[in-house]
């Protein structure tokens, strides 16, 4: 599989973007205007009607921020991108843009905890009809869908936090819905939606690996150009309007993006490897474990296993917080695919708003953590991780 003109995505993620004029400037500039002048009134009406417009008024669009999002259709093999204030901003501008009162929405249940929230909460409010369903069940999600009223499926694959993966191949098969797909947690370089028929709208929180370097909060959509400028023409209202200086920060790391998500990828196979061996671990889940229960959907639709694990601990939440607390290189914080290992407790932190029955739907214990690898040596992280599972088996002799 490869991206935009056969190349892979590493030699894309150098390459593109580069389409506005920078004067030959190899780095990305950041032009912080919020507003552009024209030359006559034609010039300006002909700025105001096209859609991602960017040199007109910031709101609509800019060239930083479109080289960012140009960058990432490049990679994802779209004809068109569009970026928003953060993931979230993206996501709720993409259902929102495309559902109205009365529309049906069949999303999975597994989902990144705000996501779920847009779901159950806003889009109540909203009149708009949500089913939830288990992601892992294809023949589930396509049975739910109403034809002639389901307006978008939904899926986050591999999925928040237990790597519950999606096939998408069933999903891009069912008819008549606007196929959605938030690939976070496994970037262009692991999985490439787009390039599976039927899979209509990539959505990322560019926040995580694909600017990198935990320095910027930004989201971006791509797919079919017009159901990009549909997107785009909400967003103007909506108003989660990316920051120029986000973009530049996630326009510079995404140059690096095949290295950075290669490694990542590498560090969490080894350390889910180790902890599975692990006497205090009940089980692990990682999409590159043989183990895991969608294995052959993952050989399909996955290059990598991407870099996010996560582990059950025997012991529950007291061998959960031993563990996080005795991590020494793993920072306890919530966010994944920065150069910084990350560690969370999903049922303290990232899903504490769920009610703990949702939390057990979706696989969610109180023991269990999360782990995105960093940059960090393989060795030094396998080493971190093995003295906080002795740590946590210690305790339980202890008691
Ligand atoms: C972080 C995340 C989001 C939301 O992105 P923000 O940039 O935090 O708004 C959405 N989906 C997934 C899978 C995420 O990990």
């Amino acid at each position: 599989m490869t991206g935009g003109d056969g190349l892979r995505p590493d030699t894309v993620a150098v390459r593109s973007g580069r389409g506005r004029d920078s004067g030959g400037a190899l780095a990305p500039t950041i032009v912080t205007t919020t507003t552009w002048a024209s030359d006559s009134v034609d010039e300006a009406h002909r700025k105001a009607r096209r859609p991602r417009s960017p040199e007109f008024y910031s709101r609509f669009g800019n060239p930083g921020v479109q080289s960012f999002a140009d960058a990432v259709a490049e990679l994802e093999g779209a004809d068109a991108g569009v970026c928003f204030a953060s993931g979230m901003g993206a996501i709720s501008s993409t259902i929102l843009a495309l559902c109205s009162q009365g529309s049906h929405v069949v999303a999975q249940r597994q989902l990144f905890a705000a996501t779920h929230q847009l779901f159950t909460g806003v889009c109540a409010r909203f009149g708009i009809d949500v089913t939830l369903v288990d992601g892992t069940d294809a023949d589930a999600i396509e049975a739910a869908v109403i034809p002639g009223r389901t307006q978008v499926v939904f899926v986050e694959t591999p999925a928040n936090p237990v790597m519950a993966v999606v096939d998408l191949a069933r999903i891009g098969a069912i008819t008549g819905p606007i196929t959605v797909v938030d690939s976070t947690f496994a970037t262009p370089v692991v999985q490439r939606p787009l390039e599976i028929p039927g899979i209509d709208l990539v959505v990322h929180s560019a926040t995580k690996g694909l600017a990198g370097h935990n320095d910027a909060t930004l989201g971006v959509a791509v797919g079919e150009r017009e159901l990009i400028d549909w997107i785009w023409g909400y967003s103007t209202i909506h108003g989660a309007t990316a920051s120029p200086f986000d973009a530049w920060n996630g326009m510079r790391g995404l140059r690096t993006l095949g290295i950075r998500v290669r490694r990542q990828c590498e560090t969490a196979q080894q350390l889910a490897e180790v902890l599975d061996d692990h006497e205090a671990v009940v089980a692990v889940h990682h999409p590159g474990l043989p183990s895991h229960p969608q294995a052959a959907i993952i050989a399909r639709q996955m290059e990598l296993g991407g870099g996010c694990l996560s582990v059950d601990l025997r012991g529950g939440l007291e061998a959960g917080r031993i563990f996080v607390e005795s991590l020494e290189l793993a920072h306890l914080a919530p966010s994944l695919g920065g150069p910084e290992t990350l560690v969370t407790h999903p049922a303290t932190m990232t899903h504490a708003s769920m009610t703990p029955e949702d939390r057990a739907a979706g696989g969610i214990g109180d023991g269990l953590v999360r782990l995105s690898a960093g940059l960090e040596h393989p060795d030094d992280l396998v080493a971190d991780v093995v003295q906080a599972l002795d740590a946590v088996g210690a305790s339980a002799t202890v008691v």
